[in-house]
Parts: C-alpha cells; structure tokens; sequence
C-alpha cells in the first residue's frame, strides 16, 4: 500500500497539495507496474490520461503470496512484509544540510552509499527508490527520524519479501521469485497464479485540487491472498537424499553433477529430488560451487564474465533429475526385460550364450563390457551378468516395432508431466529410424537418451503391476483459510505390462540386488546398475547409476541416482552409485512404513543394543548379555563389571562377543589390521581371531572387497571394539 509523508512543503503551499497528489500517482503506478506488469504494459496510458484529467487516485493493496509446504507442513517458502524505501525529491527542503541530514541518516540504515543517496535528494522528481526489502524495525526507525526532525519528501510502500527457512535444501524443486515477488523458476513459477493471489485496489475520484469534489467515486476491491502449495516432499527424506549426493559427489569427484530422486513407485508422489551443485533461493544469484566461483574469478575480459555468470546460474538453478537427458546404459535394461518377456519373445527358461561379444550384422560386433564372455545362462543370469550380448540378443528376436512400441508405451517418447517447469522430451530413435545396430545399442541402453524422471518413472511401472503414473509434487492447494481448493490424485497413464510380468520382473530385479552392492539387510530390493560412456562428450567421462525400488515382493518406494563424470576408484554404478541408494532406500522405508524383515541368516545378525553393566555383579552382566544374544568374554577374576567393550548402548550384531572386566584388570590393546584386499568372510574371521567385533555391509559377494573402515588401520582399540566394514564389490557387471 503507498504511503506518502504528507508533510507541509516548505517549497511553497501552493503546490503542495497538488504536488502530494501526483506523488501518490507515481507511486501507486510503480506498485503497479512491479506486481501486475502486464496490466499496466497494456493499460499505461490509460491511466496516465486519467491522472491528468479526470485525477484518479489509485492505491494498490498487495496481496500476500501463498507458502510453500512439505508433506508434513513444514514451511519451505513464506512471505512476510517490508517495505520500498523512496525519495520524493521535490518534496523535500532546498536545503544542503537537509540533504545531508537524509543521506547520512538512510545511508547508515540501508546500507547504500551516501553519495547515491545525496544526489536522489537533488533530483527533479516525486520517487526515486532508494532501497527495496525493507524490514519493518528500519522501517520504523525511518519513521520515527522523519517525525522527530520534520523531515519531507521520504516515501515508503508496501512489498512483501520471499524467505526460504531451509536454505538450499529443495531449491531447485521450489525455484525462487524475482524481486517483483514474480515466479522466476520452479514451483514459484509453475504455480504462479495460485501463489500470487489478487491485488485489492482502492480507486477515487478526487478534483482537479484535489479537494472537494462535486461528486466523488470510491470503489474498493479486497486483495486477495494467494493459495499455498503442500508438497509431496519429505523435507527429512530430501534432507537425507541431498547429504548423500553433496558427500558422493565429493568421494567420487563427480565434475559435472550428481541427481536423485525419490518416488511413491504406486502414486507417483515424488518424496525427494535434487542435483548437485544447487543454491539457496534466499540468495539465487550468488554463486554456491567453489570450483565454479574460481573459475568465474579467473575470466578477465567482462563479456566472458557475463557470459560464464549467467550460464553457471542457470547451471545451479536447473533440476536435472527433469530438465537433462542421459543415455541411461544398462539401468534401461529394465524396459528391455519388460518388453522381452510381455511380448513373449522370450521367458524367464530362455537361455542365453554369451562369447563377450554379439555378431550384431555382417561382420559387426558389439563387445560386452570389458569383453567378458558370460557364457551359458539363463535371463535372471542375463540380467544379474548385465549381460549385453543375451540382451542385444533380445533387442534384436523382438524387432524394431515391439521394441519401439514399449519403448513409447513406458512414456520414453513423451514428458512424464510432472507438475514443474522446464521438464525436458527425450532423444529417441523411432522404429523407422532404428537400424540394426541403432537396435543392439538402444537394447541394452545407449543411443537413446532420457531424462532420469522419465527413466524412474518407467522402473516404476515395471514393478508395480505395470502401470505407468504420472509424477507429482504438489499434493493439495490450500486457500487463505486452508481451506483444500485442489487435490492430486494419482493419474494412471495407462497399463503397460501386465501384473504377472511385473510380478516377473520384481523377482529378476530382486536377483541383481542380491548379489550386488545395494543389498541391504531387512530389505527386499530389488534394482539395476548402469554405466553409460558419454559418447558425445570430449572427454573419456561416463554416467554411473542405480535404480532400486522395494520391498521387492510389494514395491513401495523406488529411487534412481546417477553421478555424471565420475572420476574414483570404479566408474560402475553397481559399485559406487548402489552403496548410496541403498543407504537412501533403508533410510526411505521405515520412514514411509515399511518395517524390516529379516531372513533367518540375516535374524542371526540382526543388531542389538549392548546393555551398560559396569558396576554390576558378573552374574547379572552375563544374563543380560546373554539375553540379548550376546557372547561375552572376562577378564580378570573379581565379581563386579568395571569396563566393558563396546560400551553400554553400542548398536552391535547379535551374536558378537562383549569384553567385560572385572576388579584390577586392565584392558587389553589390539592394533587394527588393514583389511582392504579382503573378503567379507576373511575380514570377519580376521577380526574375530584378535578379539574385535565387525559388522559388515554392502555386497556380501565372496568377491567383495572392504572398501571402507570405521577404525584406521593401525589404530589400537581395546579388546571387543566394533568395527564397522563396507564391502564393494568392485569387478561388477554393468
Ligand atoms: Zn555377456
């Protein structure tokens, strides 16, 4: 709302009156022009005549923007309201002390130039902005230096500031507003007319001295507050989604990005989703990659500067789970499999003989990775092998026109509609573009390039019955008074195989986890690796992925996450990239509740907590220990517990053996042996036979090799320390 200093000019009484009338003009018109610019584009002069003759008085009352929530009604975006701080220069004393007063007053309060300032106050003008954003205690304290020094000619109006309580977390989902509070990107820019709402305005006629009026026109219109936006988005599952990536893309020297996303395999509700680098929306223009703010700083020439800021802007601020296309590699194997078996192509008995290569025409061949021949195997081995040549070999039995038509049916060819600007189409080639060798490649996942929502999305249907959804992120609007004002359901695109080859595919997905990185006691997953090269790219870089949905026997949550340029120990996705969509999927699916279930060998190693029995009598220390399916080992030949190791409250595998000292013993030291090199199995008879406690993740592959340790080797540890080894299982088939 404009509110103008109706002080008593000093300029001359005369004008006055008239003068404050035309400022109330100018500044209603700027209020104008900032929230509804299209109005007064169109309806400029208009207005501007009227002003002039008929002398409107128009004051605009903006309306409040709408919050942004997460599914638990966290605030992720709110607006509260400041306020534009401007000069109307002609209405203040010709007076150089004056002046001078107002510039070093305003300059310390906000935080702009004292020259600036003092050249405003000189112009010939009725506004001249000096600051937006304004909070209201320096509001206040504006005003309150106005009235105690007499001061005119100082203006404010009403604006409203956009804050993001959560930093960057979700920032490339919500996107920011410009500051005109006007959608710039993401929701902020889809949801644009809801959030917004409808300014009110107060319109009078008023004379030409603005007197009295021999007749007088009022009308008001109520502003209208805009509706809020309740997400779909977990703030703690995309919380945890984006610790992963910042530390997998620091672990693995991803240089171009890493993205994720988490999603409802049944609604399409998308829980979490992110790419690395991203910013804050507080501050959107501001650079957050160190690397990429050391580049910028090192470009001299000013174009290229400007050039290479606003490309890196547009670089952090682009959600590439959406808006970037990748040749997926062997996670599409999932479509090919689909398409193989509901076509009836072939079965899951369908056998498969692979050299390492496939004689795809002619004298073509197309290697397997690592030209490793997998010999005979059936399409569960095909699958857990990644076998290439089995599946060329599928590609190529079906046809062009099968293998394009589920290709489209799993919405390859189209945006999945996802409720976010600036989705991306895929690069695909049609049935009748497709050759031979366009056939083989596509098959098993290169040539065609997706973008990782449509590829998710299409796991998705895989597993859950075949039905193909579309993905969300706003799950209800809510009006001023939430009240619910519209609702997502979830939208069945159509059903693309049926429920007993999904039920198939579970089943041949399962088998890949097993046996892989992403294996995760309690849970069923089931999921896919992939390791795409980047054919087009410069330089020798790959795109490492997995995708991974579970329980395997009733999907629930499924979650794909691809690293682009990695630069590590392995570039395969089953190695670096399934470790940490496991760890999302265990953290994801108690939160969604899904509780875990243990198999009998997993039941045998199940975690418990070690009870604290320090200055407890031995008996009672062995009963509970016991109790909870511990072992324990004395020391010492008193009767009362004085240490023990791991201490009390250690979550530690059933079955492992607790060291409890008693009277006058000391613990004894054990140095920590490397481990890397070793299988699980060697790890963990190692580890036993000097005393120690291990627990043991990742693959469990007799191949595997510990990538990780809790405890450094070389570090002495007293006797029954735990200690904490991941297993990688680095030769995998991609
Ligand atoms: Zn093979």
């Amino acid at each position: 709302m404009a509110k103008i200093n109706r002080r008593k000019s000093r300029k001359g009484n005369s004008r006055s009156n008239l003068i404050v009338f035309a400022t109330v003009m100018v500044v209603a018109f700027i209020a104008l022009v900032g929230r509804l610019a299209y109005i007064s584009l169109i309806r400029h002069d208009y207005y501007s005549e009227l002003a002039t003759s008929q002398q409107l008085r128009d004051t605009i009352i903006s309306a409040e923007r709408g919050n942004i929530y997460d599914t638990n009604m966290n605030v992720l975006a709110r607006s509260a309201t400041v306020w534009t701080v401007a000069l109307a220069p002609n209405l203040i004393d010709e007076d150089e002390d004056v002046y001078d007063q107002i510039s070093s007053f305003l300059s310390k309060k906000l935080d702009v130039p004292y020259e600036t300032i003092y050249e405003k106050c000189k112009e010939d003008s009725y506004y001249s902005i000096v600051k937006r954003k304004v909070d209201k205690p320096i509001k206040d304290e504006i005003e309150t230096f106005i009235d105690e020094n007499d001061i005119s000619g100082i203006t404010f109006t009403q604006d409203t500031k956009r804050y993001y309580p959560y930093g960057s977390l979700a920032s490339q989902i919500l996107g920011f507003v410009g500051t005109d509070n006007y959608g710039m990107y993401g929701l902020e820019a889809y949801y644009e007319e809801y959030l917004s709402g409808i300014s009110g305005r107060i319109l009078t006629a008023v004379n030409a001295q603005g007197g009295d009026m021999y007749y007088r026109m009022e009308s008001v219109s109520e502003a209208q507050n805009g509706y809020s936006l309740v997400l779909t988005i977990d703030a703690n599952i995309q919380r945890f989604l984006e610790q992963s990536l910042e530390e997998a893309m620091a672990e693995h020297n991803v240089h171009n990005y890493v993205c994720g996303i988490v999603m409802d395999v049944n609604t399409g509700a998308i829980y979490a989703m992110s790419s690395k680098p991203d910013f804050d929306p507080n501050d959107p223009l501001e650079i957050y990659s160190e690397l990429t703010q050391k580049e910028l700083a090192a470009i001299t020439d000013e174009e290229q500067f400007i050039a290479a800021l606003s490309k890196a802007q547009e670089f952090q601020w682009r959600n590439k789970a959406i808006s970037d296309i990748y040749e997926p590699g062997s996670v599409f194997k999932v479509v090919t499999a689909s398409a193989a078996l509901e076509s009836g192509t072939f079965t899951t008995e369908s056998r498969f003989r692979c050299y390492g290569r496939y004689n795809v025409y002619g004298s073509l061949y197309i290697a397997d990775a690592n030209s490793i021949a997998h010999g005979d195997e059936d399409f569960t081995d095909a699958t857990v092998n990644s076998c290439n040549s089995a599946y060329m070999q599928m590609g190529l039995t079906m046809g062009r026109e099968i293998f394009f038509k589920y290709f489209d049916a799993f919405g390859l060819t189209e945006k999945t509609g996802i409720d976010l600007p600036a989705e991306s189409g895929s690069s695909y080639y049609t049935a009748e573009q497709m050759g031979v060798v366009e056939l083989a490649s596509c098959s098993f996942g290169q040539s065609n390039a997706i973008t990782p929502i449509q590829l998710l999305t299409a796991i998705c249907a895989a597993v859950n019955g075949g039905y193909l959804v579309e993905p969300y992120v706003v799950r209800q609007v809510l009006d001023a008074d939430g009240n619910i004002v519209k609702e997502t359901g979830t939208t069945v695109k159509r059903q693309v195989i049926s429920q007993e080859t999904s039920k198939t595919m579970c089943k041949v997905l399962e088998k890949v986890v097993e046996s892989g990185n992403a294996y995760l006691s309690g849970f069923r997953l089931g999921g896919k690796s992939g390791t795409a090269e980047k054919l087009n790219s410069d330089s020798d870089e790959y795109v490492s992925s997995f995708a991974a949905f579970g329980p395997a026997d009733s999907p629930q949550v499924a979650c794909l996450i691809l690293y682009d340029g990695p630069h590590s120990y392995s570039t395969y996705g089953g190695s670096i990239v399934a470790p940490v969509v496991s760890s999302v999927m265990a953290y994801t699916l108690p939160y969604v509740g899904v509780g875990a279930v243990y198999s009998d060998d997993e039941l045998a190693s199940v975690d418990v907590y070690t009870p604290n029995v320090i200055r407890s009598s031995l008996t009672y220390a062995k009963a509970q220990l016991q109790k909870r399916g511990l072992n324990f080992k004395v020391t010492g030949d008193g009767t009362e517990v004085v240490y023990q190791y791991p201490t009390g409250g250690t979550s530690i595998p059933k079955g492992s053996t607790v060291v409890v000292g008693t009277d006058e013993s000391e613990p004894k030291y054990v140095k920590v042996p490397d481990l890397n090199g070793y299988s699980p199995s060697q790890a963990a008879a190692l580890i036993e036979s000097l005393g120690l406690n291990i627990r043991s993740s990742g693959s469990t592959s007799h191949m595997a090799e510990d990538k990780r340790q809790s405890i450094a080797p070389g570090e002495s540890v007293p006797e029954g320390s735990l200690i904490e080894v991941e297993f990688i299982l680095a030769d995998i088939n991609d």
